[in-house]
Order: C-alpha cells, then structure tokens, then sequence
C-alpha cells in the first residue's frame, strides 16, 4: 500500500480538487485548512464539525502529521530551541526567536546540508535528504502550538541550503502564505542563501515578495573559499553580479550576513573590501554583522572582540551602507545552526 502522505503538502487548491473528486464539496476545503493551521489538531478525529465518512476518507488517503517533538530546551534570553523526529527518524532542529517587537521561528529545510560551512555544524554530517514542504511546515505549526506563541515572522536560516531544494522551499511558502490557512505575508519571510547562483537567478523571477538574505562572510574569494566551499563553485566575481540583477529585477533589498571572525574576516582592509563590493547596492542592500556563536571547537574559530566589531561597523557606515550587529541568541541551549542536533547524535 502506498505511504500515506501529509495533508500539509497540499496547497489549497490541491486540496480542494481532490476534496471534490472525491465527491465531496469545496467548502470542506476551507474546514481542513482551518482545524489543520488555525487549530493545529493532530488528527482528523479531532476536525468536529466534519461527518464521519468524510473523516474516514481523509484518514485513507493523508496523515495528518509527520513529525514528533523529541527535546525542547529554552535559552535565559527566551529563545527555544527544538528537536523534531521526522518519520524516517531522522532528527532536524528549528529555533523560537523572542523579541519585544516579534517572534521569529527559523526552520530547517534539509536534513545535513551538501555545504560543509567551517562554522556550521549542520554540514558536519554531511547531506541526507530534503525535507517535504509538510515537514517545513509542521516544524512552524509544532512550535506555535508547543510555545503558544503567535509567530509573526520567518526565517529559512535553520539546518540545510534552502535553494537546494527550492520546490519545496517554495510550495511551503506559498502554504503558510495562504489567507485560509497559516496566512503570514511574504515581506516577513526571509530566505537565507549560501549563494546559490542558479537558484538566486531564478528566484529573481519568482513574483514572490519574499525578503532574500545571502550569507556572505567575506570580502574576498582566499577567505570565502576557507570558510565557504560553496564559493569555489560559485565565486564572488559571479554571486555578486547575480545579487546586483536579483535585486535591480526584483526590486527588493538584500540583505548581507557578515560572522565576524577574529583575526579572519574582521581586519580594517576586509571592511573597506566589503565597502568597495556592495557600496553600489545602495539603497538596496544593508549588512548584518554577526557575532560568532562558537560551534564547535575544532573549528579554531573566535568570535572578534566588541571593539573591533564596532570599528568594522563604524567603516561600512562612513561608505554609507546600513548595517547592524546581531547578537547571537540562545548560546547557553547550542542554538546555532545544526548545534542542539550534532551533540543529541553525538556527531
Ligand atoms: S551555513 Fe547553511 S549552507 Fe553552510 S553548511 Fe550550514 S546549513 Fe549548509
């Protein structure tokens, strides 16, 4: 018997084509969504106001859920960090981020990840599979049900290069996009990238108002191929063009992440480097300066000191490029990226 799949992969209109061949009416459709993204239920029995035989189809042909928290840890500044067990027993990680204005929740797209960043450790263990748009969504619907916290705010930052598995990628967007359902507007979706150029090409040409944001971490290729293999593949004499048309098509900001690595990337010439490679963006591009969240220790990688943080911003604003210093949260629950996961496996 073929495996049962989840009803979240489903856009609406999936959805309500299937709901009508069944012999069923369209409203269902609109009932679904509600009990599955509004209520959360974690199955069909609990969709009351549904009749019986409709429920018994339902369960014939989805499963209402594909994942299953295993570990919740919760950082003194209020992030949570989250462990999920998909169907397959894989683990993959997301991430509650709290603050005054919004919560943001950061989601894996991936299991591993094919990139092996020397400061992430989801690439540690190399790549396993894509997740399917129900398991990115599920992680989103788990965590608002577990915290009973309103997310207001997206970011695809979590295990795995979300444009390496760009279908569904976008099929989960579009998803928790829709009024009937989850129905949070793309300007507070952020889709992280490595710099994947093929993929930043094409989603250029996607009418989707997502926010795109491009790790970037170095000025130049000696330090960016050290720290980012992805740039022997797709070097900055190549990414950054393709950021300049994403943006020129688009018409949207970009957004460039900056780790701030002691004695690394953090050197007054590396920043006027950076001034001279994005100041031409403006105002189109601003720049987040992280500060490290050590990883792990074979890296040898050292956060830079506040001082030379504040030099590094201070130079990229005389060259009149916007840019903040983000302070990593949850250091005390190993919530960067891959963290919780790899020391639960032990890798
Ligand atoms: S930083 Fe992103 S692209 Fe690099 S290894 Fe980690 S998950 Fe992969």
């Amino acid at each position: 018997m073929a495996e049962k799949i989840d009803i979240k992969e489903l856009s609406y209109q999936e959805l309500e084509k299937i709901i009508t061949e069944q012999g069923f009416p369209s409203y269902r459709t609109g009932q679904i969504f509600h009990w599955v993204y509004q209520k959360k239920v974690s199955s069909f029995s609990e969709m009351s106001n549904i009749p019986h035989n409709f429920i018994t189809r339902l369960s014939s042909l989805f499963q209402p859920n594909s994942l299953q928290c295993i570990k919740k840890m919760e950082s003194r500044d209020g992030s949570q960090k989250f462990l999920f067990r998909l169907g397959d027993k894989h683990i993959i990680e997301s991430v509650l981020i709290k603050d005054r204005k919004r919560n943001t929740v950061c989601l894996s797209t991936q299991v591993g990840c094919l990139w092996h960043c020397l400061f992430c450790a989801s690439g540690k263990e190399g790549f396993k599979r894509n997740l399917t748009a129900g398991e990115i969504i599920s992680q989103l619907l788990a965590i608002e049900k577990i915290s009973s916290e309103h997310i207001s705010n997206i970011v695809f930052m979590g295990m795995g290069e979300p444009f390496d598995n760009y279908e569904q990628l976008m099929k989960s967007i579009e998803i928790i996009n829709e009024k009937q359902g989850i129905n949070i507007g793309t300007r507070k979706i952020t889709i992280s990238t490595c710099g994947i150029i093929p993929k930043i090409k094409k989603f250029a040409q996607n009418p989707l108002q997502v926010e795109l944001s491009l790790s970037l971490h170095a000025a130049e290729d000696s330090i960016r191929n050290l720290l980012m293999p992805v740039n022997k593949r797709y070097p900055l004499k190549k990414l950054i063009p393709a950021c300049r048309d994403y943006v020129k098509k688009k018409k949207r900001q970009i957004t460039f992440e900056y780790m701030m690595l002691k004695g690394i990337n953090d050197s007054q010439e590396q920043a006027k480097k950076l001034c001279h490679l994005i100041s031409d963006f403006q105002p189109k591009a601003k720049v987040n300066l992280i500060i490290y969240n050590p990883v792990f220790k074979q890296t040898r990688l050292i956060p830079s000191k506040d001082n030379v943080v504040l030099y590094f911003q201070r130079t990229l604003k005389k060259c009149h490029i916007p840019v903040t210093i983000r302070y990593s949260k949850g250091q005390d629950i190993e919530a960067a990226c891959g963290q919780l996961r790899g020391e639960y496996l032990n890798l």
